[in-house]
């Protein structure tokens, strides 16, 4: 791995994120300074680069017109992730030590397809903590990861056949499985409220804890500080857990227009991996079983509905692929996949959001990532085509940086 790229003048791009919501407008012919692993100066070409070679030598890399965004952030991770099938069944077979290993090669693999932030939302054996320190120590090359660890389910609950959950059972039994998440080093804490698709003895609609332990699960954790996000699909078991103050919602595929109001007013996002209702080419890749893509794919369409309606409610909704976020997928990878699916209907410049600003707001950490701005860390991805124009540009990126270092360069590489 390069040592830290500490003085670099990112030339020749148009800088853009999230911020054009708000009316802030792309600025053209830029360049970006990046100094140590932070932006020290964005603006018009001349104007930084006159700035940063009055501070001494300045290696500079042309970007060739590139578009210059914040790098992706992917809410919905699962890097140890095992689906009933043969696919599956190998990952849940491994040992710690190809765990690791196996994790660490899916860390780069997401890196590379721009992504430099994820949520991880279940992982098993807390090979998720060893991951992270990896990462953070430079030993391993991949995104920053926040992550709730492993996720409480009750017994017998949603995805309580891997070890990337932990079933507890009741108040107390809720109250530890969330402090034992945050003494091995959760950001968040992730819990299962209702069955899924990948649980072959429950229904997407089986409620899986008592109002009792659900609000110790959110009491506690709230305490500690952190948020709670939950995998939920019917709208009377999401209704009554916004009301007792659930932070967001995973996948919601049977929301209701009462229950995205309250959602809205209670400023409860949604993570709707619109991708787990359609990846019949992944199912069949992994050897996923017949009754679990019937399930799948048969929820299509009312999960749809159930994002349009989010969106029309003014939810705040984020990108989470639940697929590992690099599996190839109808042409691109799984994370670009999904951001394309929700510029469907919102459009290029609120994908945008989705996938930068709106996530690392959510994550708090947003005085540090998100934008293209002065002291933020150089998160940084390049591409040819305009984002604002069409989501799709993303599967051209071909340039990242992530903390001042370039962790991807299509054309040194082609050199
Ligand atoms: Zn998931």
């Amino acid at each position: 791995m390069s040592a830290v790229e500490s003085n670099l003048l990112l030339a020749h791009c148009t800088v853009l994120d999230a911020r054009v919501v708000d009316g802030a407008d792309p600025v053209p012919d830029a360049a970006v300074w990046v100094r140590g692993d932070r932006i020290a100066a964005v603006g018009p070409y001349a104007q930084v680069a006159a700035q940063a070679q009055a501070a001494g030598a300045v290696r500079e890399v042309d970007l060739d017109g590139a578009y210059l965004t914040p790098g992706l952030v992917n809410m919905h991770t699962h890097l140890s992730l095992s689906l009933p099938g043969t696919g599956g069944d190998d990952v849940k077979t491994m040992g710690p030590h190809d765990l690791a290993y196996y994790m660490a090669d899916g860390a780069r693999r997401t890196l590379h397809c721009g992504v430099t932030t994820v949520r991880c939302v279940a992982e098993k054996d807390h090979a998720d903590f060893a991951l992270r320190r990896a990462i953070a120590a430079g030993r391993v090359q991949g995104p920053r990861i926040l992550t709730a660890g492993r996720a409480l389910v009750c017994t017998g609950g949603h995805g309580h056949e891997s070890s990337d959950t932990l079933e507890c059972d009741g108040p107390v039994g809720f109250r530890r499985g969330v402090r034992s998440q945050i003494k091995a080093g959760a950001d968040l804490i992730k819990v299962m409220i209702s069955g899924g698709i990948a649980g072959e003895h429950e229904r997407i609609n089986t409620p899986q804890l008592f109002t009792d332990e659900l609000a110790a699960v959110l009491e506690t954790a709230h305490a500690w500080g952190r948020k709670v996000t939950a995998h939920a699909g019917p709208a009377e078991i999401i209704g009554a857990a916004v009301e007792l103050g659930l932070d967001c919602v995973e996948h919601g595929y049977q929301l209701t227009p009462q229950v995205v109001t309250r959602m809205a007013e209670r400023g409860t996002a949604l993570v709707p991996t619109l991708l787990v209702t359609r990846c019949k080419e992944f199912f069949d890749e992994l050897g996923v079983p017949e009754w679990m893509q019937c399930r799948s794919l048969g929820a299509g369409p009312r999960h749809l509905e159930s994002f349009a309606m989010a969106v029309d409610a003014g939810v705040e909704v984020l990108l989470g692929s639940d697929m590992p976020p690099f599996w190839h997928f109808e042409g691109t990878n799984a994370t670009v996949r999904e951001l394309e699916c929700m510029s469907e209907r919102i459009g290029p410049a609120r994908a945008l959001h989705a996938g930068t600003r709106g996530p690392v707001r959510w994550l708090g950490v947003e005085e540090d990532r998100g934008t293209v701005e002065v002291g933020k860390l150089a998160d940084l991805i390049a591409m040819d085509e305009d984002p604002l124009t069409a989501t799709s540009a993303f599967r051209g990126v071909r340039w990242v940086m992530k903390g001042g270092r370039i962790a991807r360069d299509d054309r040194t590489e082609a050199a």
